[in-house]
């Protein structure tokens, strides 16, 4: 499969090579991929009775069914734009999706329909129908009345047409909205697929959401693109996770550095069988050295670490065949297709091993923030590439270097410091679960460097305790001022700390 296809066809070679092979699994379900077409044609159908027309968006406020998916696809057919998010947003969050992406149609679940009051918001937008799921339900879309059975003719929406809009993870400001076409999604679920080796006899777990460009490129459609097995998980619980590997013979996880840390430290762990897992990818967040290593040790797979973000895809990847370990200080080489480069502020390219901004140019680039003119234009240089507001390094072989976002830079007393340097070092410390160091005001130096710290359960440790490791380890001026001992770190869905609200909340600890 080495053309350039849309979402919707690349379903249709997936049956057409292996129809009765089983698709999906989502704990309450299970069907081939010859189900699903039949499934997805369907509902193509009804969305077709109900007016749906090309560009139109369909909202999908749901946590990772199988109806899930056949909406996904069958949006696709019909050249509809999927705006998935997470079904677990509150009123005011979900509004501002709403709001923005103006979808045609909205799929929620139960759950989301009771917290959120969702009546007002459906009649504050005509065009709105909101299409009730119940949890769990046996005959879904019961609701949508269909007439005619047969599955309708649809020229093939091409490639370059949007697929999506996805919203960024929200880590440092408002979520945005990411127009991503068909062929990004399609080439991505290659790529990674390609990078890991991927069979027809591999099996996924995903436990990461749908509603973001890791679930659905980097799980779904490399899955599909190698008509491998899906388990979904509605709701990521590391012992329900280990338990899936074991029961289902999943060979392909991938999964946030958090979830991995959360498998590992649970106390059930060495009853599982994980010998099923082949391969995996860590990413999204940044993952010591020492925790793949630990991973790839006590869990007897092939991890690797990519790097990408939702405006971009998987952008990188450690090669699958280094044996050498070096690597997993980087976050890869570039993709097959994919060009990066360092720039400074003046977006000019840097040389080999100086930091700067990570430009990226490749399939995977989006068209821009959907209703977002300026801030697309902000980020999205006149010859393709994309500035993406982190900074890292390449060396001579090409591998990158990430270094954390340029948001993030703390600069003490004019001295640059990278939080994730001194994120590292704690994460090596035995006591440490995770961490998250950040910048806090300062009349003197601009700002001072700052940790908060969530312990292993059960381990106890003082500010001083971990102030002496720190103080052997790095240059005194990166020492932070402060430790804080948090219960947890706000994290967003996707598996990353949001360090202003870290930083909020600390700063209220602080005072009182
Ligand atoms: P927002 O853009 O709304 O602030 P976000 O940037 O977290 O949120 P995503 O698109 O989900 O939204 O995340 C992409 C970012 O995640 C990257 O720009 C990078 O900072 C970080 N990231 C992704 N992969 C890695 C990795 N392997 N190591 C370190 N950081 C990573
Ligand atoms: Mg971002």
């Amino acid at each position: 499969l080495e053309k350039d296809y849309s979402v919707f066809p690349l379903l249709y070679q997936a049956v057409q090579a292996n129809p009765k092979k089983e698709a999906l699994y989502d704990l309450n379900e299970r069907i081939t991929y010859e189900q699903l077409l039949e499934r997805v044609n369907e509902l193509a159908a009804i969305f077709i009775e109900m007016g749906v027309v090309k560009g139109d968006r369909i909202g999908v406020c749901l946590p990772n069914w199988n109806e899930t998916v056949i909406i996904f696809f069958a949006a696709a057919k019909l050249g509809a734009t999927v705006v998935p998010f997470n079904p677990n947003y509150r009123e005011y969050e979900i509004a501002y999706i709403v709001a923005n992406a103006a979808p045609k149609l909205l799929f929620v679940c139960e759950k989301v329909e009771e917290n959120v009051g969702l009546a007002a918001l459906v009649a504050d937008q005509r065009q709105l129908i909101s299409v009730r799921f119940k949890s769990p339900f046996a005959i879904p879309f019961e609701q949508l009345k269909r007439t005619n059975k047969s599955a309708i003719d649809v020229s093939i929406v091409p490639s370059h047409e949007r697929y999506c809009i996805l919203y960024t993870s929200g880590t440092t400001g408002l979520p945005k909205g990411v127009m991503i076409t068909h062929s990004s999604v399609v080439q991505s679920g290659l790529a990674l697929a390609r990078s890991l080796k991927c069979t027809k006899d591999d099996v996924f777990i995903v436990p990461a959401p749908l509603f973001h460009i890791f679930g659905m490129a980097c799980n779904l459609m490399a899955a599909v693109s190698c008509q491998a097995k899906v388990i979904l998980q509605e709701k990521f619980k590391p012992d329900h996770t280990l338990a899936l590997i074991e029961q289902e013979k999943v060979t392909i996880h991938q999964a946030v550095p958090t979830m991995f840390i959360l498998e590992l430290n649970h106390p059930d762990f060495s009853t599982f069988d994980l010998s099923s897992l082949r391969a995996g990818m860590v990413g999204a967040a940044p993952c010591p050295k020492e925790t793949v290593q630990e991973i790839r040790k006590r869990m007897g797979f092939h991890l690797c670490i990519s790097y990408g973000m939702t405006e971009v895809g998987a952008a990188t990847i450690t090669p699958y065949e280094d044996e050498d370990e070096s690597s997993l200080d980087t976050v890869g080489k570039p993709m097959e297709g994919v060009e990066i480069t360092i720039v400074n502020e003046d977006r000019e390219p840097l040389p080999v091993g100086d930091i700067g901004e990570i430009a990226i140019r490749g399939f995977g680039n989006m068209i821009g923030y959907y209703k977002l003119p300026e801030q697309t234009n902000e980020v999205l240089g006149d010859n393709g590439w994309f500035y993406t507001g982190d900074l890292g390094s390449l060396d001579e072989e090409g591998y990158l270097r990430f270094i954390g976002r340029k948001k993030e830079l703390i600069i003490r007393g004019g001295y640059n410091i990278y939080p994730q340097e001194i994120e590292a070092i704690l994460s090596e410390h035995e006591k440490v679960q995770e961490s998250a160091v950040i910048g806090l005001p300062d009349e003197v130096l601009g700002e001072l460097v700052c940790a908060g710290i969530k312990l292993k359960q059960g381990a106890h440790s003082s500010e001083q305790e971990l102030l002496a490791y720190l103080s052997k380890r790095i240059a005194h001026y990166k020492v932070p001022s402060k430790i804080v001992f948090v219960e947890e770190l706000p994290v967003t869905a996707s598996g990353k700390v949001q360090k202003s609200q870290l930083r909020e909340q600390i700063i209220e600890t602080i005072k009182s």
